[in-house]
Parts: C-alpha cells; sequence; structure tokens
C-alpha cells in the first residue's frame, strides 16, 4: 500500500489515509422500529407528517376567544375538550371551553388560560389574567414540519431516536445490516482464560477487550480464538476471515521483529502497510487488505491494543458499517499533580478526570507502560498530552478526553 515508513506517522495522517481508503460494506435491510435499537439508518428520514399533528392545548385550563374576555366579565363553559376527545359543538359568544393538556383546540381559539389563572364564579369562569394571542396552544408542526428532515442516514439510532421515530408513526426502517468483523489473538504464550498457564504463558486479554468494544458498536464478532507464532495456522486464519467477515482485527505480532509472518502473508495474500505510529501507547500498528475483506493489526501490549482500537480502528469500523462518525469531544482541565512526557509522540495518558470546587482538575492513574492494564482500567479518561509537549507541572492546562461509550 505504499505507505511503509520509518518516520514516526501522526495519528491523523494515518486516520485520514484509512478513511480514504474505506466506504460502507453494508446492504440495507428493513428492520421493526423496536428492533432498530443500536442499528444505523440507511437513508435519511423525511417526516411524513407534522408534529404536533393539531393545535392543541399546552395546560389544563380554558380555550379563549380575547373578545369574549374584553369586557372582564365571568364566562360560561360551553363544553370540554379532552385528549383524544375533541370539543366538537357549538361554540356561542361570550363562552370558554374547558381544556386539557393535549386536547385539540376548539375552531376559533385564541389562547388558552391555565386554570391558576382562573376562579370559579358559580357555574361561570372569571379569569384572572389577560392572555395573548397564542398563549398556551402548541401550534401543528411545531416541533417537526412535514416533509422536514428529522435524522441523516448514517444516524446510529438511540433510545433518543427510536420514540422520535415512534412519533411520526414510522414502524419499519432501512438499516444498514450489522458489520462483520473476526478478530484473532496472536502469540505462542497465549493461554485462553480458564486454562491453566505454564511458564511463560499469559492470559490472552486483549480479544476481550476487542470483542466488548465490538459489541458496544454493535458489530458482529466471528471470535477465530488464539492462533500460534505459526505461519499455516495464521494463513488459515486470514482466509477464513477473508471468505467470511468485511474487516479482520488482529492483536500482537506487528511489532519490529514479529512482524515477519504476517507482512509474509499479506504481502502475499493481499496488500499492507506497517505503520509506526506517533503516539503513545500504540506505536506498531498495521494496516491493510486481505482479497475480501480489510485487515487492522492492532499491537500486543494491552493498552496499546485498547487505545489504538479506541482512536483509529473505531472511526474506521464506522465508515465500513455505514455509521457517521463524530470525533469525541476535548475539555480542558487543570493538571493536580506533575506529569512525565517527552517531546517526539502524542501521549495518551490515563487520568482521572473529577469535579472540584476549583473546576475539572485531572491526575494520573500511575504507571504509564503500556504493559500495566490497570492504568486504563481505573482511568475515566485520556490525557492527551500534544507531540511537542514535554514534562507538565502541576496547575497546568491540558487537554482530556473522558472516555466515550466504547470504553465507559
Ligand atoms: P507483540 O506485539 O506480539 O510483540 O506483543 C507485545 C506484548 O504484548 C508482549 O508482551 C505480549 O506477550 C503481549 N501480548 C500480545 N498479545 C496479547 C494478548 N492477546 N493479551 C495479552 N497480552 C498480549
Ligand atoms: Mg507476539
Amino acid at each position: 500500500m505504499g505507505f511503509d515508513t520509518a518516520a514516526l506517522l501522526p495519528l491523523s495522517d494515518a486516520l485520514a489515509s484509512m478513511l480514504e481508503r474505506l466506504d460502507c460494506s453494508c446492504d440495507a435491510e428493513s428492520v421493526a422500529l423496536p428492533q432498530a435499537l443500536g442499528r444505523i439508518l440507511a437513508d435519511d428520514i423525511l417526516s411524513p407528517l407534522s408534529v404536533p399533528p393539531f393545535d392543541n392545548a399546552a395546560m389544563d385550563g380554558y380555550a379563549v376567544r380575547l373578545t369574549d374576555l374584553a369586557a372582564g366579565t365571568p364566562l360560561k363553559v360551553a363544553g370540554k375538550a379532552f385528549a383524544g376527545q375533541p370539543y366538537q359543538g357549538e361554540w356561542p359568544a361570550g363562552h370558554c371551553i374547558r381544556i386539557m393538556t393535549g386536547a385539540p383546540v376548539p375552531l376559533g381559539t385564541e389562547a388558552v388560560v391555565m386554570q391558576e389563572e382562573t376562579t370559579a364564579e358559580g357555574d361561570k369562569v372569571l379569569f384572572l389574567s389577560q392572555p395573548v394571542v397564542g398563549q398556551n396552544v402548541r401550534r401543528r408542526g411545531e416541533d417537526i414540519r412535514e416533509g422536514a428532515s428529522v435524522l441523516g442516514a448514517g444516524t446510529r439510532l438511540s433510545p433518543r431516536e427510536l420514540p422520535l421515530l415512534a412519533s411520526l408513526g414510522i414502524a419499519t426502517l432501512r438499516v444498514r445490516r450489522p458489520l462483520k468483523v473476526a478478530i484473532f489473538s496472536t502469540g505462542d504464550e497465549l493461554k485462553p482464560v480458564g486454562a491453566p498457564l505454564a511458564h511463560g504463558d499469559i492470559y490472552d486479554s486483549n480479544r476481550y477487550g476487542v470483542r466488548a468494544m465490538l459489541a458496544r458498536m454493535g458489530v458482529d464478532c466471528l471470535d477465530l480464538g488464539i492462533i500460534p507464532d505459526d505461519p499455516a495456522a495464521l494463513r488459515a486464519a486470514f482466509l477464513k476471515a477473508d471468505s467470511e467477515a468485511d474487516a479482520l482485527i488482529t492483536t500482537g505480532g506487528v511489532s519490529v521483529g514479529e512482524a515477519d509472518f504476517t507482512k509474509q502473508l499479506l504481502e502475499e495474500l493481499g496488500e499492507i502497510g506497517f505503520w509506526k505510529l506517533a503516539i503513545k501507547p500504540g506505536k506498531p500498528f498495521a494496516f491493510g487488505r486481505l482479497p475480501h475483506t480489510w485487515f487492522f493489526g492492532l499491537p500486543g501490549n494491552p493498552v496499546s491494543a485498547m487505545v489504538t482500537f479506541d482512536q483509529l480502528v473505531q472511526p474506521a469500523l464506522a465508515r465500513l458499517a455505514g455509521q457517521r462518525w463524530t470525533p469525541p469531544l476535548r475539555i480542558e482541565a487543570i493538571a493536580s499533580e506533575p506529569l512525565k512526557k517527552s517531546p517526539g509522540r502524542l501521549d495518551f495518558q490515563r487520568g482521572i478526570l473529577s469535579q472540584g470546587p476549583d473546576g475539572l482538575t485531572v491526575r494520573s492513574t500511575g504507571s504509564q507502560d503500556s504493559g500495566v492494564f490497570s492504568s486504563l482500567a481505573k482511568a475515566n479518561c485520556y490525557i492527551v498530552l500534544e507531540q511537542a509537549r514535554g514534562k507538565v507541572a502541576t496547575g497546568e492546562t491540558v487537554t482530556v478526553e473522558p472516555f466515550g461509550s466504547l470504553l465507559s
């Protein structure tokens, strides 16, 4: 792919380079509204009706015409309008109509006076305030006009959007089929949880992190397990992923001295680029493609694997899934303790952001070694320290990125 480079590549360049190559690989399908949670809209949604669909009362009270109130004398009640039971009778002069919240306002209504601003005078109602035209009346289409664009293609549907779609009467909608991603861990030293460890073995933790993040994204996962550092086994796993999935994510085996098998195989089967990213943690990263499948090779170090997934693979998978992706919010906070940092790479240190009497402060979770997973488990944010920046003193302002949906 012509992007092997000895120089450290900025994260933003790596992301742009991937996104340039990727496109949505998921067809559309129809689902019923209750099944649409977490799915990605395939089309723009235009409103088939106005919301609210008719002028209605925003308060319990009385529908009035201003001329009837002009005399300042109590009005008789001509009838009642309830939500779902409109008032359909005559509306003689000198009368008001009792109305409840959500009821269609009778034809000719100029305002609804809330009950608390009236008193009963025998069988009549005395109005204690003079309303203005339109007061307490919710107008047809004031929320959404018929034909207006309400949601864009690429929106991932959350509990915020489903009631909106329901309010428009949309019973079925077209969404993208879920992206299918194969994953495996590489390394002779790795054992699955539940198995005993021999000397030199460690538990495969990355696969559980990657699986969990894919689940949060609504991606279907094909878990191919642990593949030993063996060319034949790796080849079989690459071929299986290529025939069954839209993308393959591996962890391990992409660092200098380890990448040889992966490199040879991917060069033979497809195309591959190895990047040394100018970020910490997460330096080695591979991106390429098999004949039918995109390939993302994450570093083996557990923190690096999670951070590169969150920062780089997440937007790339969103693109493949047809999901519109917006970069995470970054905010400023005051460092409540010194932070170690050397210029040269963009650091994603793991921190704890808290709200104190003097505003937002952030501290480190301790050792920032990429093998120390507890530094990530304890954190609630990244402390994003710019590439050129050196060490940070207590009291300095730093950029913080609260963990998004994948890590929360
Ligand atoms: P590698 O990128 O394969 O050179 O691995 C770098 C470091 O991460 C080594 O210490 C590996 O043992 C460790 N590692 C690799 N894969 C995993 C994994 N799936 N779970 C936990 N640690 C891993
Ligand atoms: Mg390895």
